[in-house]
């Protein structure tokens, strides 16, 4: 696996860390336990990290010198020719122990794997995570280049992983993608850890007031993911002690101004003994989050899985989503929690009111939530993707589109 610009150990929840560690993590982990070994190959990012770091059996991480160790996320496409040349030299001193198939995470790691490619006759996997298109689409626009580039890679993968069918349908209608070469594999949740539990005892262990209504956010912050609105929507309620658990960090080249854009709508809304912001958190001490909260928010412009929200799910909480990407297909509206069109504060205040107000009702959609997420496992997602890799080591790369050799 490439996941260059960041890595399965790093800490989601802020900076470049969010879904695709955890779904890099969570899959390779479940591809080792199944038998099939995984190396991830990362980009050297702080001094003293080993070259090679043992996960688990089966499972390691490649730490691959490229640039200097600190880099924007902006500026790493400068260093994606020297990143495949180190994976490339890891790969040859492997010899016969090499991996047979590639499979990239995000564009950059795409770009990097496409050359990869052609240079090793090795198959390619991609699985964006993120598309520019849609990101555009949603009113966060990206560099033309990384769409451009996209696309190249999106023409010359042998597969390409989707989290659902939108996310295909994006890829075919947006990118021209050849639908044969679509995989349908959607990410997990690990049930070990998100399961329902004692609301009290959660408040008790965070420290938190028992009987007061608390809504929770959980994720990186960044104006994609649409705090404001969250915050915007606690001062509609109709519960006035209401209060919001804020777990996560800045994300991104707007991630600071972002938390300062949210902190001023808190004060001009008086809302400042409500909203609480919180370090991010451990992935597995999440569970205690969303079981604390009567409801999880996800007010997110565009989503093309949505793993917060999948978690809270298996968690037995109640999820107020945005009716936009993988949301739709994780929450379902009126029967788990509410799906909100649009980014009116009142309509999101009317459907997180319509969730609180009727604790049986409340309970009623959190088991059915419980019994949704149960669709989804990582042991599920892996077992496809051992088809697919099986599939590959076998058919004929397809004939060299030409570019990145
Ligand atoms: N996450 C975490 N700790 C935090 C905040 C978030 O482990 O403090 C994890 C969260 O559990 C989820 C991931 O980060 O698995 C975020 O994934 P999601 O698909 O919701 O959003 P993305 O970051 O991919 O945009």
């Amino acid at each position: 696996m490439i996941s260059l610009h960041t890595s399965p150990l790093a800490q989601p929840g802020e900076g470049d860390c969010g879904g695709m560690n955890v779904y890099v993590r969570e899959l390779a982990a479940s591809l080792a336990q199944g038998g099939v070994p995984v190396s991830v190959y990362v980009r050297a990012w702080r001094d003293g990290l080993p070259s090679r770091l043992q996960v688990e059996p089966h499972f390691e991480v490649v730490h691959v010198a490229a640039g200097p160790m600190s880099m924007a996320k902006e500026d790493l496409p400068g260093v994606l020719d020297a990143f495949a040349d180190g994976v490339a030299t890891d790969l040859a001193a492997r010899g016969r122990l090499a991996p047979s198939v590639l499979h990239a995470n995000y564009w950059l790691s795409g770009v990097a794997a496409h050359r990869l490619k052609h240079r090793l006759s090795m198959p390619l996997v991609t699985t964006f995570h993120t598309l520019a298109a849609v990101k555009s689409e949603a009113g966060d626009p990206e560099p033309t280049e990384r769409e451009r580039a996209e696309r190249e890679v999106i023409g010359c993968s042998d597969r390409i992983c989707a989290a659902n069918a939108l996310e295909a349908a994006h890829l075919i209608d947006l990118y021209d993608a050849d639908p044969e070469r679509i995989e349908i594999a959607a990410p997990g949740v690990d049930r070990a850890f998100f399961s329902p539990g004692d609301q009290g005892g959660a408040r008790r262990a965070l420290g938190l007031p028992s009987g007061v209504p608390l809504l929770v956010f959980v994720g990186r912050i960044q104006p994609l993911k649409g705090l404001e609105l969250a915050v915007s929507a606690l001062a509609e309620l109709r519960d006035p002690t209401t209060q919001l658990l804020v777990v996560g960090g800045p994300s991104g080249r707007e991630g600071a101004d972002e938390l300062r854009r949210v902190e001023a709508r808190i004060a001009a809304l008086g809302l400042a003994g409500r909203v609480r912001f919180v370090d991010p958190q451990p992935h597995h001490l999440l569970s205690t989050y969303y079981r604390a909260a009567d409801v999880c928010v996800v007010p997110s412009r565009s989503e093309s899985f949505g793993l917060v929200a999948l978690e809270a799910a298996a968690c037995g909480t109640p999820v107020v989503a945005s009716a936009v990407g993988g949301l739709t297909g994780l929450v379902e509206d009126g029967a788990t929690g509410r799906l909100v069109a649009g980014r009116d504060p009142s309509i999101w205040a009317a459907a997180i009111d319509d969730v609180m107000s009727d604790p049986a009702r409340r309970a009623r959609l959190g088991r059915a939530a419980v019994r949704l997420s149960h669709r989804f496992g990582w042991a599920s997602t892996a077992a496809r993707l051992r088809r697919v890799y099986a599939d590959l080591s076998v058919e004929r790369v397809p004939a060299s589109c030409g570019v990145g050799a």
